[in-house]
């Protein structure tokens, strides 16, 4: 029995202290909330001010619709929200993250001060705390919206303040708030000042969407030149929608910075999510490289939980599969649209020389630089910043544009390894023969329906030998292989290949053979993993396949390769995602030897 032992009933300041160290963790997550709160009254212009990393003050002043003052004391109270109105609503409203008690909680942890205007009220009203639980109500002056003030968090909990970090990072981790908010709400123009001085000032871009992301405002935020050639996603199907924007493939960077995931608006970070979105970039650029990225993803709320976790920065896919996969897909598709080199297509993200440009790119250039293909050729340095075309471009006609030796100056081998080539536009390649070869055969492959490959019968058969485990897989992969050209029957102790593909005239089959039961851990299920298998396989064949690195290559063997390449899906890579290319350009030569004319 507890004997005289006095229940103390909690003050609620006390209650809210306790259960602040989940919502409001430091400045960054009263910024968050104060955010969340000015977007749902409908602002169009929100500014920010943080003074001392948001330790002394943080202070968010929207244009909303503004709170009635008989409402002012209580949306300080916990669980006080105008958001949630019936129960129906409730779970909805749960995973858009209202709980009503953002203020409340903020309010037992600093000291909050509030003005505000309400739409349908000729005045504003300003609500003052003494403390916790004394407040006073008077009439203020402010035009419209609200501005909520929120000074010197956590000096009543020491404990807390103490763990605040310096107020650098304080600041930094309030602009990693704020990021996604600037660039989910082009529609919302934000200014933000640091310690008095205006450090982001962001437009609101006309008739832009909330939910849609715009390639002016991310670019007048990042001051990226990566920003121009990304890719829209677009995405929808059972129940999921995706879109955003994402890294051409010739961006594809070491950092991993620059990638935003948004579930349903918020941003959140999910691994699998962003494993599926470089999934998408496979074979497209370098393993191990990544890609910036800006994808939001719109998918019923039932089928999430974003509750997992209390400042809802991570969710819940209740089957993330089918997320990932529609992520996957949704990348694979944007930037197969445009890793195309054909130069006989409509103006339409028309790319060359792996940046990718718009027709107004293309059109604003041509009539500075007097030729399309010229612009085509120049890498992202040609549009610069200023919009200033740096390398001077020669005069060329349009037509001479379809004839891909046309242009070149020089085509010639090196080590036996490169082929070097040298364009009049003052552009030089250098092409890993071995990878460009790779990839022509890679998607000759992908394309082949069987009767597209070129086969040869060999005279003599050629014999391989096999394990018995290994002939087992040889004769469940038979039909798969005669598609792509490869015929062979099996005898008890190997194989007898009686027809290939011409570019197999000098292949290793053992070699070949032992790579491709390398692909599956378990090599009993290799057939049946053969779709999953099935670019992997393609590439293994790919590579032994075609021409290799000391080989020598005569002129017209280059321009074969040359010519093949260009009009392939993906002409920057191997199929295993090594560079097949490298574009240099005269510029920059002359700058490696200091040469300023
Ligand atoms: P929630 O956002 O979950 O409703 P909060 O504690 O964040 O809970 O806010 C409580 C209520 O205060 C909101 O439901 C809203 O009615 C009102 N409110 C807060 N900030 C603003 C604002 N900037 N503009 C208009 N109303 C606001
Ligand atoms: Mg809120």
């Amino acid at each position: 029995m507890n004997k005289g032992i006095k229940l103390n009933t909690l003050p609620q300041e006390l209650v809210n202290q306790i259960a602040a160290g989940e919502v409001i963790e430091r400045p960054a997550s009263v910024v968050k909330e104060l955010m969340d709160n000015s977007i749902d009254a409908q602002a169009t212009k929100i500014e920010i001010k943080i003074v001392n990393g948001g330790i002394d003050l943080i202070e968010v002043s929207d244009n909303g619709n503004g709170i009635p003052q008989e409402n002012l004391p209580s949306i300080f109270k916990t669980h006080t929200t105008s958001k949630i109105s019936s129960f129906e609503d409730l779970n909805n409203l749960l995973t858009m993250g209202f709980r009503g008690e953002a203020l409340s909680t903020i309010l037992s942890v600093a000291n909050v001060n509030l003005i505000s205007k309400y739409v349908d009220s000729d005045i504003a009203n300003e609500i003052v705390f003494k403390d916790f639980d004394n407040h006073t109500v008077k009439k203020a002056a402010r035009e419209s919206g609200t501005v909520v003030s929120v000074r010197n968090i956590f000096e009543n909990i020491p404990a807390r303040r103490k763990f605040l970090k310096s107020a650098q990072t304080e600041y930094k981790k309030i602009l990693d708030t704020l990021y996604p908010y600037f660039l989910i709400y082009p529609n919302i123009s934000f200014v933000v000042w640091k310690d008095s001085k205006k450090v982001i000032d962001l437009r609101n871009i006309p008739n832009a969407k909330a939910d849609i992301v715009e390639k002016e405002r991310i670019e007048s935020l990042m001051k990226e030149d990566f920003v121009k050639r990304m890719v829209k996603l677009f995405y929808d199907g059972g129940g999921i929608k995706v879109k955003g924007l994402v890294g051409h493939p010739s961006d594809h960077q070491k950092r991993i910075s620059n990638q935003y995931i948004f579930v349903n608006r918020r941003p959140v970070w999910d691994n699998g999510i962003a494993r599926a979105i470089l999934s998408g970039y496979e074979r497209y650029i370098p393993f191990g490289e990544k890609v910036p990225f800006i994808v939001l993803i719109d998918i019923n709320p039932d089928l999430i939980d974003v509750n997992v976790h209390p400042r809802k920065e991570e969710i819940r896919f209740l089957n993330p599969f089918r997320a990932y996969s529609a992520v996957e897909e949704a990348v694979k598709k944007a930037i197969t649209g445009v890793t195309s080199f054909k130069m006989d297509t409509p103006m339409i993200n028309i790319q060359r020389d792996g940046k990718i440009y718009t027709p107004r790119d293309i059109s604003f250039k041509s009539n500075q630089s007097g030729s399309v293909r010229d612009s085509l050729l120049f890498s992202k340095e040609v549009f610069s910043d200023t919009g200033y075309v740096k390398s001077i471009a020669s005069e060329k006609s349009e037509i001479e544009f379809k004839d891909e030796e046309q242009g070149i100056r020089n085509i010639f081998q090196i080590f036996n390894k490169y082929i070097v080539i040298e364009f009049d536009s003052d552009i030089l390649w250098i092409v890993d023969q071995h990878a460009a070869a790779e990839r022509i055969t890679f998607e000759k492959l992908k394309k082949s329906n069987g009767d597209s490959i070129e086969k040869q019968n060999l005279l003599v058969p050629y014999t391989v030998q096999f394990s018995e485990s290994e002939l087992i897989v040889l004769r469940e992969m038979k039909e798969f292989f005669s598609e792509f050209g490869i015929e062979y029957t099996v005898t008890d102790t190997g194989i007898e290949i009686s027809s290939t593909p011409v570019e197999f005239v000098n292949t290793d089959f053992k070699k070949f053979f032992d790579e491709i039961f390398a692909l599956s851990e378990d090599i009993s299920n290799l057939s049946k993993e053969i779709n999953k298998l099935k670019e992997d396989i393609l590439a293994t064949m790919a590579c032994h396949g075609s021409v290799r690195s000391g080989q020598y290559l005569h002129r017209e063997e280059m321009m074969d390769i040359y010519k093949k390449l260009i009009v392939c899906e993906n002409p920057y890579s191997c199929p295993h995602g090594r560079p097949a290319v490298w574009k240099l350009k005269l510029s920059d030569i002359d700058m490696n030897f200091e040469r300023t004319y």
